[in-house]
This record gives C-alpha cells, sequence and structure tokens, in this order.
C-alpha cells in the first residue's frame, strides 16, 4: 500500500516512511492510496473467524509486503492478549475496548504500532527515540505499548500534578526502556516542548527522533480490527459472554445470560451493525469508516461529542470551524479542532459523510445522568465517555424512545465503550458506587511512580533527554 498527504496527492510514500515520520512534511496526514477490500471468503466468515485473524486480515493490505505476513501473523499475536468483547447490557450492545492492559481502547494502536516500529527498524543500528506530550490517556497506552520493545526509548512528558495518581503510575511506573519527565507546567507546555525538540537540529545529531501520537496511521489501522469483528458478529447474530474486566453488577443484572456463540437467533440477525463513537481527535471514528469500506457490515455511525461539538456542527451545517476546547468530564474528548478530520475529508465528500455519520453533541449532565440510570437499570458500568456515546443513542432514536430504553435503531446497535470506569472512578463512583476495578488498573497501582521533574524549558529537555541516551 502507498499513502499520500492529505495536502499533496503527487508524492506517494511507503506504508514505512508513512508510520515512521508521523506526520508528512508538508503538514498534511497520511492516508492510503484506496481503502482496501476484504476478499469475500473473508467477510463472509467474519461473525466465526478468531481476533486475531480478522486482526491479520484487516492491518494486512495496509503494510503488504514491507511487513510480511508470518511476522505480521506473529505481531497480532503478541499486541493483542486481550480481545474486544460485543456484549448485551440492557437494550443495546457495547463493544469493550478496555481489556487492554491500560483499560482505554488506545491499547489497540499503541500496541501494534510499537510492534510495526520495531520491525521497520530492525537493520538500524541507532535506537529510535519516541517523544511524547501527554494530559493522561495518551502517554499511559504508548509507554505501555512500547514497554520492553527492543531498539526503541521512549519519554513521556505530561504536566506535572496534573494527571491523576493511576495515569501518573502508567506513565511512570515502567522503568526500563521508558522514562518519565514531569514538566512544571501545562499539556500545552509539554507540547511545545516537544515540538521545539523535533525542530532542534543539535538534539536530532544525537537522537533519531519520532512522534507516537495519534495522527499516526500505525495506530489508526488497527483500530479498524473490532470494527470487522463486532459487526461481523452482530450480522452472525452473535453476541460475547462477559470478559474478565466487564463492568458489571451481578446482583443487579442477573449476569449475563448468554454463552458464546449460543444466541444464533438474536432478533437483528441479517441486519447491519449502527455503531456509536465517543469522539475527540475522531482517529477512532476514521478507522470505523475504513474497516465499512473494506466491506465490514456496518450501516452506519453515530458520532457522539461532548460539547465540542465541531463535527457535529459541521455535518448539521456543512460549515468546518474549529474552536478552543472547553473542560467537560469525558476529557479525553475535549477537542476543538480533532486533528483527523483533515483525513476524514480527504476520503470523502460532505454528502457522503453526512450518510455515513449523524453527530449527536451531549452535556455533562446528560452524561452523569446516564451513568446512574445505566447502572440503576442494567448494573452495567458506564465510563464518562462510553456514558457519551450511550446517550448519543438514545438522542438519536428521536424524543419518542425516551431518554433511556428505546428501541433499537433499524436492527442493532452498539456504543463503544472506550475506557473501564474504573480509570474515572471519581466521576462514576458518587454516581453508582464504586465500580470493580480489573486486574490491569490494580497492577499499574501498585507501581511506583518514578519521573524526573524539569522546567517547562527546551534547555532542560535536551539536557535530560542528552542524559538518558549517553548515561556515563
Ligand atoms: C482518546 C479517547 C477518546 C477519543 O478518541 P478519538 O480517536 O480521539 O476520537 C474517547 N474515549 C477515550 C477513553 C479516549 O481515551
Amino acid at each position: 500500500m502507498r499513502y499520500y498527504s492529505t495536502r499533496n496527492r503527487t508524492d506517494p510514500v511507503s506504508f514505512a516512511t508513512a508510520a515512521l515520520t508521523g506526520l508528512a512534511p508538508d503538514g498534511g496526514l497520511f492516508v492510503p492510496e484506496a481503502i482496501p477490500q476484504f476478499p469475500q471468503a473473508v467477510r463472509s466468515s467474519l461473525g466465526t473467524m478468531d481476533f486475531h485473524d480478522i486482526a491479520f486480515e484487516t492491518i494486512r493490505p495496509y503494510v503488504h509486503p514491507e511487513i510480511p505476513d508470518t511476522v505480521l501473523g506473529d505481531m497480532v499475536l503478541s499486541a493483542y492478549p486481550f480481545t474486544a468483547p460485543l456484549i448485551e447490557a440492557g437494550d443495546r450492545l457495547v463493544l469493550e475496548l478496555f481489556h487492554g492492559p491500560t483499560a482505554a481502547f488506545k491499547d489497540f494502536g499503541a500496541r501494534f504500532m510499537a510492534r510495526a516500529f520495531s520491525y521497520l527498524r530492525r537493520n538500524e543500528e541507532q535506537p529510535l527515540h519516541i517523544l511524547v506530550a501527554t494530559s493522561g490517556d495518551t502517554g499511559g497506552a504508548v509507554a505501555d505499548g512500547f514497554f520492553g520493545i527492543e531498539g526503541i526509548s521512549v519519554t513521556v512528558l505530561y504536566p506535572k500534578g496534573r494527571v491523576s495518581p493511576l495515569q501518573e503510575r502508567q506513565i511512570a511506573g515502567l522503568g526500563g526502556n521508558i522514562s518519565a519527565l514531569a514538566v512544571e507546567g501545562s499539556f500545552d507546555d509539554c507540547q511545545a516542548l516537544v515540538k521545539a525538540a523535533f525542530a532542534d537540529a543539535d538534539l536530532r545529531k544525537h537522537l533519531a527522533l519520532s512522534s507516537a501520537n495519534s495522527i499516526n496511521v500505525s495506530r489508526l489501522i488497527p483500530q479498524a480490527v473490532y470494527y470487522a469483528a463486532a459487526s461481523g458478529r452482530a450480522l452472525a447474530g452473535r453476541v460475547d459472554p462477559d470478559g474478565d474486566a466487564t463492568p458489571r453488577d451481578q446482583a443487579k443484572s442477573g449476569g449475563n445470560s448468554r454463552e458464546d456463540g449460543a444466541s444464533g437467533g438474536l432478533p437483528w440477525k441479517g441486519v447491519p451493525l449502527t455503531v456509536c463513537v465517543p469522539s475527540g481527535n475522531f482517529g477512532n471514528l476514521t478507522a470505523g469508516l475504513y474497516a465499512m469500506g473494506m466491506g465490514a457490515p456496518i450501516r452506519r455511525f453515530i458520532a457522539a461529542t461532548n460539547i465540542n461539538k465541531t463535527v457535529p456542527d459541521y455535518l448539521a451545517t456543512g460549515d468546518y470551524r474549529v474552536r478552543p476546547s472547553q473542560a467537560t468530564i469525558s476529557n479525553a474528548m475535549d477537542v476543538g479542532a480533532p486533528s483527523n478530520f483533515e483525513r476524514m475529508a480527504a476520503h470523502w465528500s460532505y454528502e457522503e459523510l453526512r450518510r455515513m455519520i449523524q453527530g449527536i453533541p451531549v452535556t455533562d449532565d446528560e452524561t452523569r445522568s446516564t451513568i446512574a440510570a445505566v447502572h440503576e437499570r442494567y448494573g452495567y458500568y458506564l465510563d464518562p465517555h462510553g456514558a457519551v456515546g450511550w446517550k448519543a443513542i438514545d438522542k438519536a432514536a428521536g424524543p419518542a424512545n425516551g431518554p433511556i430504553g428505546g428501541a433499537p435503531i433499524d436492527g442493532p446497535v452498539a456504543v463503544l465503550a472506550t475506557a473501564h470506569p474504573a480509570k474515572f472512578a471519581e466521576t462514576v463512583e458518587p454516581l453508582t458506587g464504586p465500580p470493580p476495578v480489573p486486574a490491569s488498573l490494580k497492577k499499574a497501582m501498585e507501581r511506583e511512580p518514578n519521573a524526573r521533574t524539569i522546567p517547562a524549558d527546551i534547555s532542560a529537555l535536551k539536557e535530560a533527554l542528552i542524559s538518558l541516551k549517553d548515561p556515563l
């Protein structure tokens, strides 16, 4: 597969170049020259295929021939020792994307990206150094994804005192090839420092630098996998049993009655899935559009946002206006200028996007009342991001269907649960009581955070990076 910049369709690059450089030299985002199609044999067996086989078939055309099939097969096995169960909660389906080590969907992209980078750099002498600025969530997923990966070291910059204790342990508790810098400043300062480091010729002489932010194609493509898997299962009338980290109150819900594959007769069998995606930078939704373009049986998408509703407003009016972000309780979606919009607009026209996506904004009050009501009725704990998605489905179904428990929209509908509720316990717990804590988060909480504090100053960052590289 060749990749173009969204701003210039004349100089295609390889997957390796697109992945390792991240952003195109003209400032655009890399997009595949065409969206590949699943072979018919794959398309018709998505409902029964193993998750790793679906991962292989989904990713392969985007990385072929640079990542050979045998290598890709091993990569998906080692990246995904967990899956994405499609479970039932009340009147709808929930695609749980938090069964990975940091309990949020970014594990799917970060863990594949780390392995792809390591393979693509296998013949390089110089180790690669990844710099990431984080406001909390991305840093943890990237740190965990790259932990122990050969030939690559990572430095995560986070605003000192402004991430949660859990996030700090996820970022700064691993050690090994992962270093953490607590910056005396804001997230914006961290981002400015990373930018300054990339622009510093002297530093680049010492270190092979790369980034791992969410616009990287190697993080985006693997996110198409769980859309293909879930839509295939739904079409076959199947759901999954609860996973280990499924946050269900057994006493309240009576447990999940479904056994794997035993539910062949669900009422929506044969009808394509409507998928609701809680969105911020719109990387996750773009990956869903890729899966649909490849032939996954998806009817359409609901793009759920919090009050940062740049894209819903665009879909409603045709007018794309970025704005400053506003803080909400679903803070991983506090984005006023979604970075992946440029990618969506490069592939599809406004009319096409409008046919595929319905945009629905949700307020913090609505989010809180949804977390409480879904727990009260169904014994299921939503995190604030998943709750935005749940509420958006209610709103999309129209007022006649009531606030919760409305009829499904044109067949099966699934909301993406992008994070585990225990990650946002400070918001969830007052509404539902304490959510169950998955093993991955318990393990992270036991780690001792070990970060070096630096002022928000490029010379301090340079010094820290060079001393990491050269401990002598
Ligand atoms: C990153 C994130 C989102 C937003 O995903 P985008 O791909 O940026 O739209 C939603 N929920 C959670 C929990 C996240 O971490």
